[in-house]
């Protein structure tokens, strides 16, 4: 699959229609973790400012714009992306269309009780999927050692996390060599929305491309974390000088 690399990141040229085939046909085959990170600015910024984190972030098999920021970004750079891909649409895709044989979810992250609930959820919404296991996201042990060895032995095709970044992308890149068979997800705020407990923005947001604006109103006090945003144009806008 093509990429363009953002500040160094190599974001897919892809869209969501062709990339979520993609990924089921691949995990046919596949023989190593399928890991896929949903890149919004606060991230590709947190991997400049991080070497650990841009590393792995450079050794998952795909990165997707998940924030306008990030597809704003890319055409700044002369190297337009398609269009946006949320991580919480690719959530539901995966669920919806994950070939018979290939349809066992496991849910990791969030408060707890969230993530039992937005299996409860994925359940009614696709009933021909199953939640192998369930595990929220606090009071794990420092290197998620346990729910790793959970997660394994429920055997699962998918395994979405749900801890925020980076930690979830740490999450992924330590123990995906114990999950050669599965796809893994880092999805933030995902269950939180699938569960009911937190409402994703009006449509109309989503069609403006404004959902980060709905969040900064809805959730102000993430106005210090958005402040990414601007800050990841102006370093795009300087690479683009450099160009
Ligand atoms: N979270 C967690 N463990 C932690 C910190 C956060 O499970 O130690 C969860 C939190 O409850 C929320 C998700 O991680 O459900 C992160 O959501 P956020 O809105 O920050 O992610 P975004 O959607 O912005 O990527």
């Amino acid at each position: 699959m093509n990429t363009v690399p953002i500040l160094g990141i190599p974001v897919a040229q892809t869209t969501k229609s062709e990339f979520v085939p993609h990924v089921l046909n691949e995990l046919l085959h596949t023989e190593h973790a399928i890991t896929i990170v949903t890149a919004n600015p606060e991230i590709i910024m947190l991997a400049k400012e991080n070497y650990n984190y841009e590393r792995l972030l450079k050794a998952s098999s795909y990165v997707v714009a998940d924030g306008i920021g990030v597809v704003i970004g890319a055409k700044m750079l002369g190297t337009p992306i398609a269009e946006r891909i949320p991580g919480y649409e690719l959530v539901h895709e995966f669920m919806n269309t994950a070939a018979p044989g290939h349809n066992r979810f496991f849910f990791y992250g969030a408060k707890p009780g969230v993530a039992q609930e937005a299996a409860t959820k994925a359940k009614e919404l696709y009933p021909q999927i199953d939640v192998v296991g369930v595990c929220d996201g606090y009071g794990n042990d420092g290197d998620g050692d346990e729910v790793a060895a959970k997660a394994a032995v429920s055997e699962p095709d998918f395994i979405f996390v749900a801890t925020g970044a980076p930690k979830q992308e740490e999450w992924i890149a330590l123990h995906k060599k114990k999950f050669p068979h599965t796809v893994m997800m880092g999805v933030g705020g995902s269950f939180d929305v699938l569960s009911g407990n937190v409402d994703r923005a009006p449509d109309i947001f989503i069609k403006l491309n404004l959902e980060w604006f709905h969040r900064l109103i809805t959730q102000p006090t993430r106005a210090k974390r958005m402040l990414k945003i601007p800050q990841f144009l102006l370093a795009v806008n300087k690479a683009k000088k450099h160009l």
